[in-house]
C-alpha cells in the first residue's frame, strides 16, 4: 500500500507569532519553523503502517517555496522513503494547495493519502476535504484510530459525545486529529539519513494548475488586550461588583 503525506511548514507552535505593522500577515522573519503539529502525526501513522506491513512507501509532500524542503526533510528523518515539494510561492490557499495535491496524487496512484485536519497557523481544516472533493475519493476527517483490512480502512472519528467509525473504500483521504498518535523524534543517524533520500521538485506551472488565489486578504490584528482585574477585600463587596457594576446576577 502506498501512503501519500501532506506536510505544511509553519511557525513552530511554541513560538507566538506577530501581526506585520502593516497588519498584511503575520511577521514570520526570524521566526522558527517546523513541521505543523497535524502533519507530524500524520507521518508518524504512515511510519508505523510501514512498520505494521501495511504501507509499503510513503511519500512526503511539501507545497511552498524551497524552504518547505526542510519539512520534507524532517518528515523523511522520522521514515517517509522519498519527498515531493510542489515549489509555489507566497501565501496559497487551501483550494490551490488541494489542486497540486490532486495533480500529485494523479502522477503517484497512493491508495490512501494523510493529512493533518488544520494547519496551526490559518486554521483553515479545508484541504483535505477539498482534496478528497476533487479526487472523487471517500474522506475520515479527525481520525483518532484507524483499521485496515480487505481493501477498507475503518477511521475511528471523535465527534460531540462519543466516538464514531466510518468504514471507507480505498483510496481514501485521512485527517489526523491529535489523539491517533504520539510523534516519535527523528534520531540523528536518521536525519543523516534522511539527507541522502529522494526528493522531486515540480511547480505549479508543470503540474499545470492556476493557483490564482480567490480571496483576499484584508488584514491580520493582534487580539484585544485584556483588560488588568482588580482584587476585591470581601465576598460582600464582591456580590456587589457583580451585581451592580458587570450586573451579571
Ligand atoms: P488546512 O486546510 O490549511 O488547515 O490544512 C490541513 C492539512 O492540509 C495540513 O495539515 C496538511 O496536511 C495539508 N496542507 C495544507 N497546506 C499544505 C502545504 N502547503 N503543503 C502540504 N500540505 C499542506
Amino acid at each position: 500500500m502506498k501512503v501519500l503525506v501532506a506536510v505544511k511548514r509553519v511557525a513552530d507552535a511554541n513560538v507566538k507569532v506577530r501581526p506585520k505593522a502593516d497588519g498584511s500577515g503575520a511577521d514570520l522573519n526570524n521566526v522558527k519553523m517546523a513541521i505543523n503539529p497535524f502533519c507530524e502525526i500524520a507521518v508518524e501513522e504512515a511510519v508505523r503502517l510501514k512498520e505494521a506491513g501495511t504501507a509499503t512507501e510513503i511519500i512526503a509532500v511539501s507545497v511552498g517555496e524551497k524552504s518547505c524542503q526542510e519539512q520534507i526533510r524532517t518528515a523523511l528523518a522520522l521514515g517517509a522513503d522519498r519527498g515531493i515539494q510542489v515549489e509555489a510561492e507566497g501565501e496559497l490557499q487551501p483550494l490551490a494547495i488541494a489542486k497540486l495535491l490532486k495533480a500529485v496524487v494523479d502522477k503517484e496512484q497512493p491508495d490512501v493519502i494523510i493529512l493533518g485536519k488544520q494547519s496551526i497557523d490559518n486554521d483553515n481544516n479545508q484541504t483535505g476535504q477539498m482534496l478528497a472533493a476533487l479526487a472523487n475519493f471517500s474522506q475520515g476527517t479527525f481520525a483518532s484510530e484507524l483499521a485496515f483490512s480487505d481493501g477498507k480502512v475503518n477511521v475511528t472519528r471523535e465527534i460531540d459525545g462519543g466516538l464514531q467509525t466510518v468504514s471507507l473504500n480505498l483510496p481514501a483521504i485521512i485527517t489526523t486529529d491529535l489523539r491517533l498518535n504520539e510523534p516519535r523524534y527523528a534520531s540523528l543517524p536518521n536525519i543523516m539519513k534522511a539527507k541522502r533520500k529522494p526528493l522531486d521538485v515540480f511547480t505549479a506551472e508543470e503540474l499545470g494548475i492556476d493557483i490564482t488565489s480567490r480571496l483576499t486578504l484584508v488584514k491580520v490584528e493582534p487580539p484585544a488586550e485584556r483588560a488588568a482585574g482588580i482584587k476585591v477585600e470581601s465576598v460582600a463587596e464582591l456580590v456587589d461588583k457583580l451585581k451592580n457594576e458587570a450586573k451579571v446576577i
